[in-house]
């Protein structure tokens, strides 16, 4: 029997990334952050597992890892709360999970994918999302566990920024590391099933309850068979109003756009409403596509030879 192509693309977010600014063994610890995440996806699209599991176990690793804004590098809320979304989407039924304004989830993709899975619902939220948790043997963890001085640091700066006044201040130089970030994957597998998955902390000193683009099925996570997997990153709000990961697929559909000028154009659109970010994308036949119009963008991808490819500026 022929074996299908695979593929696996990931992100950690996007945003102001300047060549230079960042030292070396940052970059590094970026670079092999990015790595991890595409070793788990991609060992398991290789064993011959699915789509969906592979995209999961790449987001739950940059969820792990402090650096990137899921999980436990999440940022602060303006109240000092680390409140989480995440989505996942399986491209082969349009199944899709998600969970928002999780605060005690070690891993909130895989709350997602519970959704998806044991739940007759899409999206679940704050303390319901968490009671089902609970219920199907989910362990919670105490918020100190999402405690990194960096992000905290990053809310008293904005804070300060804020107090004073001094938006643009150079006194007060807030980086986009500062105030947002997401992680996500998007994969296919060997019965050329495609999936997406996206996770964050969201945007630094958000309002508490605000729920961004990420839990937004068609929003910032999408996936069909027949078009393509999107995950994406960026300016919440602007991919919402957007219909951001959708509207990929869609143009996909219905205007017969590649994958990559169906991205191309999302984020053309996003840029001219005024927001920010990136994406990245699989289409049914391995195609992949990761544009973004801010300076860079944390992502990954493994090339038709097997290799790992990790890039970060434009
Ligand atoms: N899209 C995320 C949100 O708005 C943030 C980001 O990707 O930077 O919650």
């Amino acid at each position: 029997m022929k074996e299908n192509k695979i593929g696996l693309v990931v992100h950690g977010g996007a945003g102001t990334m300047e060549r230079g600014k960042m030292s070396p063994e940052r970059e590094r610890e970026y670079r092999a952050g990015i790595e991890n995440a595409l070793r788990a996806g991609w060992e398991i699209l290789q064993h011959g597992g699915s789509s969906l599991d592979a995209t999961e176990a790449a987001v739950r690793t940059f969820e792990d890892d402090p650096l990137f804004n899921a999980g436990k590098g999440s940022v602060f809320s303006a109240a000092g709360t680390n409140e989480m979304d995440a989505a996942i989407m399986d491209g082969k039924t349009l199944k899709a999970g998600a969970v928002a304004d999780v605060r005690h989830i070690k891993n909130p993709i895989s709350l997602a994918r519970l959704v998806m899975e044991k739940s007759p619902h899409v999206l679940m939220s704050g303390e319901g999302a968490e009671n089902f948790a609970k219920e199907h043997g989910v362990e919670l963890v105490d918020q100190k566990y999402f405690f990194t001085q960096e992000r905290w640091d990053a809310l008293q700066k904005i804070k300060a920024a804020e107090k004073a006044g001094a938006n643009g201040d150079k006194k007060f130089i807030i980086t986009d590391q500062d105030l947002h970030g997401t992680v996500g994957a998007v994969a296919l597998d060997r019965n050329g099933n495609l999936a997406a998955a996206t996770s964050t902390g969201g945007k630094t000193n958000k309002l508490s309850g605000r729920i961004g683009d990420t839990p937004i099925i068609g929003g910032g996570t999408y996936a069909n068979n027949a078009t393509c997997a999107v995950s994406g990153t960026g300016d919440g709000e602007f991919f919402i109003m957007a219909t951001a990961a959708h509207d990929v697929s869609a143009l996909m559909e219905y205007r017969r756009k590649t994958v990559e000028e169906a991205t191309v154009a999302v984020i053309d659109k996003i840029a001219k409403l005024g927001g920010t970010g990136g994406m990245i994308a699989i289409d049914k036949n391995g195609k992949v596509a990761l544009p973004f119009n801010t300076s860079g963008m944390y992502r990954g991808y493994v090339d038709p030879n097997g290799k790992f490819i990790t890039e970060i500026y434009r």
